[in-house]
Parts: structure tokens; C-alpha cells; sequence
């Protein structure tokens, strides 16, 4: 063995959804929204000269667009270049105790990855049979928690209740919230922060906000956590979010009736298409996300996905043992689901 390489750090890294280069398909794999950013971000004028300098570190009109969204102060919001980054540089500023921390048997795959990563001791508390999160594994000693709420991929919402009952037996360690597909689910642990000093909810604008591509992500907290957040991003690159960041960024917030409107349209989709699974033999978690999370009663899932590809279908599915029976479908849009409907119908009544 090459003598280097014994200070390599090797990890086993995430594997992200398929993005195929191929046209025409039917792309439900990776909970993208179906539909543009709004046509105030789509037809911004910037002035792309501006590329010559640095963007502002601390990217202030985007912090502060966000804090005003949700009525916060700018000093309550940390953004990165998508939650992941955000997610990442929580658990460096944040998950540094000798106590293992804590997160859901089945969730995020990225969790385990930046804990590996990171050399954070972890443990996985087991979902229950229903893929509810069971808030009593919480309550033991640990070193810190994070799950996303709704959960992913088994979408569901858990209630404000239910992560008080985890705050409440967890006031030491923080507790990250990661609410990506919050805007499609129920009531936010946002109204939390002002009771709890070590709760942080992290959001997205890939999803809700159709802008995946633009990668821009962001935590709300008490004050002292963002500043933590902003040492360490300062202690690792100044300069995160650039300037077609920041602007565009801006644009989607202020459109508001634009974004209200395009998660009442998937919201819609998936309540149809939900019933037309239930029809075709399908059964799954009532979904508060874009997606749902389905198995069949005969044919199994693996088959599915793979019959689906070749048709140009672009399903999720999981090698994970307890979830190998399941596909994870994003809502696109209503044509697009009739499209994989009428696939299902044709390959179950052939098989
Ligand atoms: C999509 C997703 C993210 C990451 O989103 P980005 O902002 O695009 O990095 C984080 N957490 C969960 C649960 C997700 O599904």
C-alpha cells in the first residue's frame, strides 16, 4: 500500500438520486418540484459585471429577506449553498460531544455520512412499524439529535407536540430539526425557537421554492447558535453564497402568492394520485411531502422501478432492507402522474 494513503480520509459518500442526461423522461426521482421558480426570479436583469468582485459574505440582503419572511431577526438566520451545506456545517459546529448522537433508523441518508465524515459517534433509533418516529428512543443521554420533519423517505409529519416532548427531555444538546418539506406538511417547529435556546430548523429552496439547481439553504435559531454557525462558516470559506444566489434567492421571496400557489397545485396532485395508487393495490403513509412513499401488494418494488425506467420513468428505490419493498414517487406534474398511472395499470394488469 502506498505509504500516503494511510492519511487519506476514505469515506463512503453519498449517493444522490439519478440526474439522466437522456430527454423525454419522466424524472420523479429525486423530490424535485415540477414546476419553474417563480417568473420574478426566471426574468431577474442582473448585472453580471458585478461577477467581477467578491459576493458579500455575509450575504445580507438574501439573510435578510429570509428573516423578514418569518419574522426574525437577521441575526436568527444562517444560509448555505443548499441544506446540505447547511446540515454539514451544523453538524461540525454543533454534534462534537463524546455521546453518540441520535437520528432515525430510516431517514436522510446523508446523516450517517457527514457523522462518518466527521468522526461523530452516532446510534439509530429503529422507526416504528407504522414509520412513525417513537419520541421516547429520544430521550436518553446523547450527544445530540437531528431528523427531518416531515421524515424522508417515509413522509411523514410528526407532530409540534411530539418534538416538544423531545426538546423538553433534551435541553443540552442541540436539536436540529431538518424541514424540507415543511412548506407541504402541517404547523413548522420554527414557532419553537423563542422557547427553545438549542432548537435549529433548517429549510431548503430546492423544493417548495423550485430551485434545486441554485442550491440555497438556511437555519433559524436563537441568536447564539447562528452565530456559532457563522464561525465556523467564516473558519472554512467567506465567501458561500454568491451573487445569482443572493438575488435570485430575494426574488423568490418576495413572491409569495407564486409559491403559495405552486404547493397548493402539488398538494393537489398528490391527493389524486394517492387514490389512484390506493385503486391500482398500491398502500402507503398518508404523505405531508412531495412525494409519496408506496409498496405493492403483489409485484415488488424493485421490478416496478426497474420496469418503470425502461419506460423512461424515473422512480426512487431503496436497498435498505426494512424499505425494500417501497418506491419513493415525486409529485410532478398531473400529466406526468396520469403518464406513470397509466404505466402502473398496463404493467400490473401484463404481470
Ligand atoms: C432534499 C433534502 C435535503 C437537501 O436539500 P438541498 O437544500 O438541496 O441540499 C435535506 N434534507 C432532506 C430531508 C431532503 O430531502
Amino acid at each position: 500500500m502506498l505509504e500516503w494513503k494511510k492519511n487519506v480520509r476514505f469515506v463512503e459518500p453519498y449517493v444522490p438520486g439519478e440526474q439522466p442526461k437522456e430527454e423525454g423522461i419522466i424524472k420523479l426521482n429525486t423530490n424535485e418540484n415540477p414546476y419553474p421558480p417563480s417568473p420574478k426570479v426566471v426574468n431577474l436583469k442582473m448585472d453580471l459585471e458585478k461577477l467581477r468582485i467578491y459576493s458579500d459574505p455575509e450575504a445580507l440582503e438574501l439573510v435578510s429577506a429570509i428573516a423578514g419572511y418569518h419574522g426574525l431577526n437577521n441575526d436568527q438566520v444562517f444560509v448555505g449553498i443548499g441544506s446540505d451545506d447547511v446540515l454539514a456545517m451544523s453538524f461540525m459546529t454543533f454534534l462534537n460531544s463524546d455521546k453518540p448522537i441520535l437520528f432515525p433508523d430510516i431517514t436522510y441518508s446523508f446523516y450517517d455520512v457527514w457523522a462518518k465524515l466527521l468522526r461523530i459517534p452516532y446510534e439509530t433509533k429503529a422507526l416504528k412499524d407504522d414509520f412513525s418516529i417513537n419520541i421516547e428512543d429520544y430521550y436518553g443521554e446523547n450527544g445530540g439529535i437531528v431528523f427531518p420533519n416531515p421524515n424522508a423517505p417515509t413522509c411523514l409529519y410528526m407532530p409540534l407536540d411530539n418534538i416538544r416532548g423531545i426538546l423538553d427531555h433534551n435541553r443540552d444538546v442541540v436539536v436540529i430539526v431538518d424541514e424540507a418539506y415543511i412548506d407541504y406538511a402541517g404547523e413548522s417547529a420554527l414557532s419553537l425557537i423563542d422557547d427553545y435556546d438549542n432548537l435549529l430548523v433548517v429549510r431548503t429552496f430546492s423544493k417548495s421554492r423550485s430551485m434545486a439547481g441554485l442550491r440555497i439553504g438556511y437555519a433559524m435559531g436563537n441568536s447564539e447558535l447562528i452565530s456559532a454557525l457563522n464561525s465556523v462558516k467564516f473558519s472554512f470559506n467567506s465567501y458561500t453564497m454568491n451573487y445569482l444566489q443572493i438575488k435570485l434567492g430575494v426574488e423568490s421571496i418576495k413572491d409569495d402568492v407564486y409559491f403559495k400557489d405552486m404547493i397548493a397545485k402539488v398538494k393537489n396532485t398528490r391527493e389524486w394520485f394517492s387514490k389512484e395508487l390506493k385503486r391500482l393495490g398500491f398502500s402507503y403513509p398518508e404523505s405531508s411531502t412531495n412525494f409519496v412513499f408506496a409498496t405493492h401488494n403483489r409485484v415488488p418494488a424493485k421490478e416496478l422501478f426497474e420496469a418503470a425506467k425502461k419506460e423512461k420513468i424515473y422512480l426512487r428505490y431503496f436497498a435498505n432492507l426494512r424499505i425494500d419493498n417501497y418506491l419513493r414517487i415525486t409529485i410532478g406534474t398531473d400529466e406526468e402522474m396520469k403518464r406513470l398511472v397509466e404505466f402502473f395499470e398496463k404493467y400490473l394488469t401484463n404481470n
